[in-house]
């Protein structure tokens, strides 16, 4: 009986969904060098099991760190000791995991009873699959899903391809490849419907779509997706078993073939910028790899990520400029700034080296390198203020001021053919 017991508690232990009760998101803010430097070594510290959300190694963008209810104390006395400034972003990170529950379940009973699609909604892995599936459905003619591979844990990788004739050469669109950055597969799946149905009405996209096909993958890393909903809100890698570790999971934006296992990712495979045993470990990244290759006619490539407010361009690995620079940097600033113009967010627009830090194995990266010359990455909303955590109700103004910024770079590719 005694063991049944100590059983079910296992199982139970093992099912349950990880709390986050007490936990806070510091923004801390050093003003020099030094305490940068102080922060680093913080990072360090694996003990305390902080979870940076932003670098610690750039001055231009504070440091927001996820602290873990029993590293608080530690963690703020280290700061005040060192006489570094800090603010309580998020007092309570399970506060805000709950209400961002709420809601989602408000928005699944509401879908319910009328049947109407709520692009302003977070939405699971299975409830996400059919919502693409319906767009499938209602725009058959001009969308049509190609599974292209499989995840580590055996779902498929479906990616949206819109064409209107064969042998067209191609812009990839991603989302998603770190779960936990949620605004960006509900981004990427309002920006599927938008392509969908401006054919044939707006010039732009009818335009280009006339040119080029759009492959849009909007759940990149779909078991770190479905484990993000399930057991960890937080969870941003892979869910790979990784040989001869207890912790699980690939940094998916560190395993391409671009200056892989340099600076900015890790070797700790418990670490959550893991960089994995070796260049396109995970199937997830081979997958796109092996398909882009094959395609041979990609000439443009973004991802999407949240949060900061970042459009960037290679390199990361390295922090020389691309050889094409003055275009891309023209072209983001352009972008930024038809972005802006809906709702005011601000931008910043540059190399992933010169904005955020050096990171190496990412995929934009890899694809500038093998060719691709429009390679761009987006952070979306916010700057901070709930970071991962953006409330439902800024899906769809970000969605909305994503696709002008978006708009532009496709519109530059249509009319700079190379
Ligand atoms: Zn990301």
């Amino acid at each position: 009986m005694k063991f049944l017991l100590l059983l079910s508690a296992l199982v139970a232990a093992i099912l349950a969904e990880k709390t986050f009760s007490g936990e806070q998101v510091l923004r801390i803010k050093p003003v020099n060098h030094d305490q940068r430097n102080q922060i680093v070594a913080l990072e360090a510290l694996t003990h305390l099991k902080l979870d940076f959300w932003t670098e610690p190694n750039k001055a231009e963008i504070p440091v927001d760190v996820r602290v873990p209810f029993e590293s608080l104390q530690s963690v703020k006395i280290y700061l005040e000791s060192n006489n570094i400034e800090y603010s309580i972003m998020i007092k309570d990170l399970q506060n805000v995991i709950n209400t961002e529950k709420e809601e989602m379940e408000i928005s699944e009973q509401k879908h319910r009873n009328s049947g109407s699609f709520n692009y302003g909604a977070y939405y699971n892995l299975d409830n996400l699959y059919q919502a693409i599936d319906n767009i499938v459905l209602d725009y058959k003619s001009l969308v049509s899903k190609q599974q292209i591979g499989t995840s580590y844990e055996g779902r498929p990788i479906n990616v949206l391809k819109f064409s209107t004739g064969a042998g067209r050469p191609a812009i990839w669109v991603d989302a998603g490849i770190h779960s936990r950055e949620w605004v960006t597969q509900a981004t990427a799946l309002w920006t599927a419907h938008k392509l969908a149905s401006d054919y044939g009405k707006d010039s732009s996209v009818t335009s280009l779509l006339n040119l080029y096909d759009v492959y849009l993958l909007i759940v990149t890393n779909p078991d770190g997706y479905a484990y993000s909903h399930t057991k960890d809100r937080m969870w941003r890698k892979t869910r790979s078993i990784v040989p001869g570790s207890r912790c699980v999971g690939v940094d998916p934006n560190r395993n391409w073939n671009a200056g892989f296992g340099g600076p900015g990712a890790s070797t700790d495979p418990c670490s959550d910028s893991y960089r994995g045993p070796s260049a396109e470990s995970e199937v997830e990244v081979k997958t796109i790899a092996n398909f882009i290759r094959g395609h041979g006619k990609f000439k443009g490539f973004i991802s999407i990520h949240s949060y900061s407010q970042l459009l960037l361009f290679p390199y990361g690995y390295k922090c020389t400029n691309p050889a094409h620079f003055t275009e891309l940097n023209n072209v983001g600033k352009a972008a930024a700034s038809a972005l802006s113009s809906l709702y005011g967010t601000k931008y910043k627009v540059g190399t992933i080296c010169s904005t955020i830090y050096q990171a190496s194995g990412g995929s934009i990266d890899w694809t500038y390198d093998i060719g691709i010359k429009y390679s761009f990455a987006f952070e979306l909303r916010d700057t901070g203020r709930y970071g991962f955590l953006l409330p439902a109700n800024q899906i769809v103004p970000t969605a909305q001021e994503t696709w002008l910024g978006l708009k532009e770079i496709l519109e530059h590719i249509r009319d700079n053919p190379y």
